[in-house]
């Protein structure tokens, strides 16, 4: 096991197909960074994923930067960057979404970007929280500002696999507390969306303190 998780982390290979890489290519060779599973949801706002967030009016849409789907070879991205301590694949992933994200920015109000927290437990035991990883890499890309002190998380959720969407958003109430912010406009940044109540709980700590800021959703990988 522990060889393989080792092997899973070895750098200088592609993170998702294991070739090794030349001087030009980071993190991913050329064939896997042109077949990324992008979603293309800034091109369609009408898309599944705006489903959980459409009814909240201070939403100003949703977007995932790439499919998560079951058989993927690309799962295992999301895995060394979340398990095998290879932040600088959020960061790099971050940015080509950035690129992506400032290209459409319908509003004269550049978002600051807030990162969806973890608890210091949990952050302690990882090292880091890879939605602020992922939250700078669109920063670099983008140029607007982050705040990480914003949004605190201050429940852990219990493990939510066992719960339908109802019952997630019953476990995420009241897990997360907002400071009032300055920003009329905020970008909620995650490494992965399922049902979205995670991100709903967020959303909802904020506005209790910033009634009127407009709040759009981006996440790194989205569950179909
Ligand atoms: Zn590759």
């Amino acid at each position: 096991m522990r060889g393989g998780v080792m092997d899973m982390c070895f750098p200088g290979t592609c993170r998702v197909c294991g070739r090794i890489l030349i001087l030009q290519e980071k993190m991913l060779c050329l064939q896997c960074l042109y077949d990324l599973p992008r979603t293309y949801h800034w091109l369609f706002p009408g898309h599944a994923m705006t489903g959980p967030f459409s009814c909240m009016a201070a939403c100003t849409g949703a977007t995932s930067f790439l499919f998560f789907r079951e058989a993927s070879p690309y799962r295992k991205l999301l895995h060394r960057f979340k398990y095998c301590g290879e932040k600088e694949i959020g960061l790099y992933m971050g940015f080509l979404y950035g690129k992506e994200l400032s290209g459409l920015s319908r509003s004269e109000v550049n978002p600051c970007i807030i990162p969806v927290p973890m608890s210091s437990g949990k952050r302690r035991k990882r090292g880091y929280n890879q939605a602020e990883w992922l939250a700078a890499g669109i920063a670099l890309a983008t140029g607007w500002t982050i705040d990480v002190s914003a949004l605190k998380r201050i429940r852990e959720k219990t493990s939510q696999t066992v719960y339908d969407r109802e019952g997630r958003r019953e476990n995420m109430k009241n897990s997360f507390a907002a400071k009032k912010v300055p920003y009329p406009e905020i970008l909620l940044v995650d490494d992965i969306i399922t049902t979205g109540a995670t991100m709903e709980s967020c959303a909802l700590a904020i506005l209790e303190n910033n009634p009127g800021i407009r709040i759009g959703f981006a996440s790194l990988a989205y569950v179909e």
